[in-house]
């Protein structure tokens, strides 16, 4: 039988996740305003030089594969946060065997073992 989480570390896994899903979504939720921003300069029927410039400005800053990085990683987060609701965190979702403690502590988002994984 492979090692498993004890109780109280799989409490503070669940704790972490919890702390950057509510990080992770005030990312997105910042990225959504700078896009309602750009949207509601881009609509201003007299668009000065300056907002051109400040349009231009947020386009640099905005960055889609982050959000998309940002959505997948909350999307990850919920998934790990159930797996340890049904009491299968920490084991592989491929072979079923139990994650490398080490790798999970380190990344309590990787769902599968380190035969699986490569
Ligand atoms: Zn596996």
């Amino acid at each position: 039988m492979a090692a498993v989480l004890s109780h109280d570390e799989l409490e503070h896994m669940a704790e972490a996740l919890h702390e950057l899903l509510a990080a992770l979504h005030e990312e997105l939720a910042d990225e959504l305003n700078e896009i309602e921003h750009v949207r509601h300069l881009l609509k201003r029927q007299s668009s000065g030089q300056s907002d051109r410039q400040a349009v231009l400005e947020v386009a640099r800053r905005l960055n889609l594969d982050h959000m998309r990085h940002h959505l997948e990683s909350i999307a990850a987060c919920n998934q790990a946060l159930e797996r340890i609701n049904r009491g299968r965190f920490g084991r592989c979702s491929k072979c079923g065997e139990a994650i490398e403690l080490n790798r999970l502590r380190a990344d309590p988002l990787v769902d599968s073992c380190l035969s699986c994984h490569g």
